[in-house]
């Protein structure tokens, strides 16, 4: 996960997901590839086609009718937004607790970032955002932090209210539910990143998945130097929803669709473990008096572990007898909020001065500082979970005597 855990002091297990379960099924999907010289997605000596399978598989895993597969979650996320149709200068409402990308991602679209709070879901309060809504605002950003899914359902009467897209970030719950429906496909679009922390990964690699075909045919043509070639190749993928625009390359490549469409399949049985993992280990320290991070569908979820202790002090106290113990723990982003940044707060892009510099979210400082996330790992074995539950349980008995 992106999750800053701490240094890998000699820990008992990876905090791995899909790289955990990397076999001889991914080498063997990708020295076909290699053997093919079909490395790139459209043509070539012996086209495989394996972009465009895995696009077919995400898609249906989703229940939507669209998925296009990209180099990268960032990539992704721009690819959303000009697929829905950003103007220059649009304002998107991202959380304040996320990563780096999303920023970058609404730079690449020419959009402006507004950081909003979040509650102690660590994801977007659903509803305190609405104060920030002008008449610039073009989308809000919702992010799926660490497996588990935001409040989605106010977050898109608000949006409805008001006439805003909804683009879901992802990148950190592929294969996770909000009410019964995979996350990604319940908003306007949602973007999905493989790279090698994520629940299943090609090293690097990132989806957008759409219900929207207006959507589907910008976000194909901007990935593809806006379409240029891909309409000129019998307009299978070029679209027909107006003149072709220009665009960047952003394309997948036929390794990485071929490893994926093999992590997909250990996706589902993978994610139904870690939750019952983290499940069990809530469950047998119950008599503990523990907050957790609020879960707003604990059944759809992925397997997160995340305390939200006192204060700093005891967050960081708690991180430190955990990492002592071999249990890979650490704050969510270190406790900083994705504009405590310089770049961010200073509005610095390769272009120069974006915006001025938003204002503190305390609150949010203070709910993100105090947070303990534990990383699961695919691969963790009974053993592993008895002593994560012996571990928090020592950890949790120190912070109440002051150690
Ligand atoms: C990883 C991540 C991204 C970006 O994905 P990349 O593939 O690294 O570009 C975006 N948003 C969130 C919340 C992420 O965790």
């Amino acid at each position: 996960m992106t999750t800053s855990l701490s240094e890998p002091t000699a820990l008992r297990y990876e905090p791995l997901r899909g790289l955990a379960l990397w076999g001889e099924e991914e080498k063997a999907a990708a020295l076909e590839v290699l053997e093919s010289r079909s490395l790139f997605r459209y043509y070539g000596p012996a086209l495989q086609r394996r972009v465009e399978t895995f696009e077919e598989r995400f898609a249906a895993l989703h229940q939507a009718p669209h998925a296009v597969g990209v180099s990268s979650g960032t990539a992704a996320l721009t690819c959303a937004l000009i697929g829905m149709g950003i103007p220059e200068g649009g304002e998107v409402i991202v959380p304040s607790a996320t990563f780096i990308g999303c920023v970058n991602a609404v730079v690449a679209a020419r959009g402006v970032p507004v950081f909003a709070d979040i509650d102690e879901s660590l994801t977007l309060d659903p509803t305190a955002w609405e104060e920030l809504v002008t008449e610039r605002t073009f989308a809000v950003m919702p992010v799926h932090l660490n497996n588990a899914a935001a409040d989605l359902d106010p977050i898109l009467a608000v949006a409805a209210r008001h006439g805003l897209r909804v683009l879901e970030d992802a990148a950190q719950a592929c294969g996770v539910g909000y009410r019964g429906r995979p996350v990604g496909a319940i908003g306007d679009a949602g973007a999905f990143s493989f790279q090698l922390e994520k629940n299943i990964t090609a090293g690097e690699g990132g989806a957008v998945v759409t219900r929207d075909a207006d959507v589907h045919d910008r976000v194909v043509r901007y990935q593809d130097q806006g379409g240029q070639f891909t309409t000129s190749r019998g307009g299978d993928r070029g679209g027909t929803a107006g003149e072709a625009f220009l665009g960047a390359n952003l394309r997948m490549t036929e390794i990485a669709g071929a490893v994926l469409s093999v992590q997909l399949e250990r996706l589902t049985p993978m994610l139904r473990r870690l939750r019952d993992t983290a499940r069990t280990v809530r469950a047998e320290l119950a008599d503990l008096d523990l907050a957790w991070r609020r879960l707003p569908d604990e059944e759809g979820s992925g397997g997160d572990l995340t305390l939200l202790l006192e204060n700093r002090m005891a967050a960081r106290r708690f991180v430190t007898a955990l990492t002592a113990a071999g249990i890979p723990a650490g704050t969510l982003y270190q406790g900083r909020l994705v504009h405590q940044n310089p770049a961010v707060r200073a509005g610095r892009t390769a272009w120069g001065t974006a915006w001025e510099a938003p204002g503190r979210l305390r609150a949010s400082e203070a709910i993100l500082g105090r947070s303990v996330t534990v990383g699961l790992g695919a691969t963790m074995t009974d053993d592993d979970v008895a002593h994560l539950v012996s571990g928090l349980r020592a950890a949790a008995a120190g912070g109440a005597t002051g150690e």
